[in-house]
């Protein structure tokens, strides 16, 4: 019983947007193990009710262990780094993301974060929104960036925004909703909140600087 209850009715899939993670003003610290492509990068796996609510801390006594997820240890550092500061090799974060959200599904420590670096596979939304034009280092209507995303994973996403140091409006992160099997992309039940203004600007790495961990 207990963690094995499988209790949500789907998953959001959250990716974000490294250069908008790091112009923002929290600012970021690159990885121990090297800078992120310019790509997006998984933020989490979370299992969600379709009241808008959601589970979290399931389990309190399993805590994430290296040995289970060993193979699957280089693909987390290219897919899921970490660029919160102090720089880490992110393993504390995938911990936190395990504890908080990982043991409200019914699936193992494995499997939990091989679905997730497949969905991400699968999702492709560099190519998808480069496949429409939409590049890096330019502005774009929300609208116009839903709809690449909706025209090549099938299903419209929520866009997440945040500001850069200038104030810009930036697509930060992009929420795709999944079904419970963990495999299927579906139309989201329930939207998070949050709102971007029409015209928001996809950044390029090239215009951010790494911020030191003493900020
Ligand atoms: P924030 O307040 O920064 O949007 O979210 C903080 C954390 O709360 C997220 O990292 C995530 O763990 C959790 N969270 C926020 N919104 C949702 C949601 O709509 N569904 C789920 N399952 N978790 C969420
Ligand atoms: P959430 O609770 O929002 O799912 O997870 C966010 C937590 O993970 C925060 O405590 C945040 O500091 C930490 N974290 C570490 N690395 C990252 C990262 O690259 N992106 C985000 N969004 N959070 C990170
Ligand atoms: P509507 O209610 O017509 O869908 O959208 C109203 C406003 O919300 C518009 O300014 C639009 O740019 C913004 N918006 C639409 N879809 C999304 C979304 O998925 N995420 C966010 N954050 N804002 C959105």
């Amino acid at each position: 019983l207990g963690s094995s209850l499988q209790d949500f009715d789907f998953f959001y899939f959250v990716q974000q947007w490294p250069p908008s993670y790091c112009d923002s003003r929290h600012s970021c610290c690159y990885p121990t193990t090297g800078k992120p492509n310019e790509d997006f990068t998984i933020h989490g796996l979370w299992p969600n009710y379709n009241d808008g609510k959601w589970p979290s801390n399931c389990d309190q006594q399993t805590s994430l262990h290296k040995s289970e997820i060993s193979d699957l240890m280089s693909k987390m550092q290219k897919d899921w780094p970490t660029l919160a500061c102090p720089s880490g090799d992110g393993m504390k974060f995938w911990g936190h993301e395990w504890g908080k959200h990982g043991t409200c599904t019914s699936l193992d420590q494995h499997s939990y974060f091989q679905a997730a670096l497949q969905l991400k596979n699968n999702s492709n939304l560099l190519q998808v929104l480069g496949n429409a034009g939409i590049r890096p280092g330019n502005f774009y209507s929300v609208e116009r960036i839903k709809q690449a995303i909706e025209e090549g994973v099938g299903h419209a996403p929520f866009i997440d925004c945040n500001v850069d140091a200038s104030g810009n409006h930036q697509l930060f992160q992009v929420y795709l909703c999944v079904d419970t099997s963990s495999t299927k992309f579906i139309k989201c039940p329930v939207l998070p909140h949050g709102r971007c203004g029409s015209r928001i600007e996809f950044p390029s790495f090239s215009n951010v600087s790494e911020s030191h961990d003493e900020f």
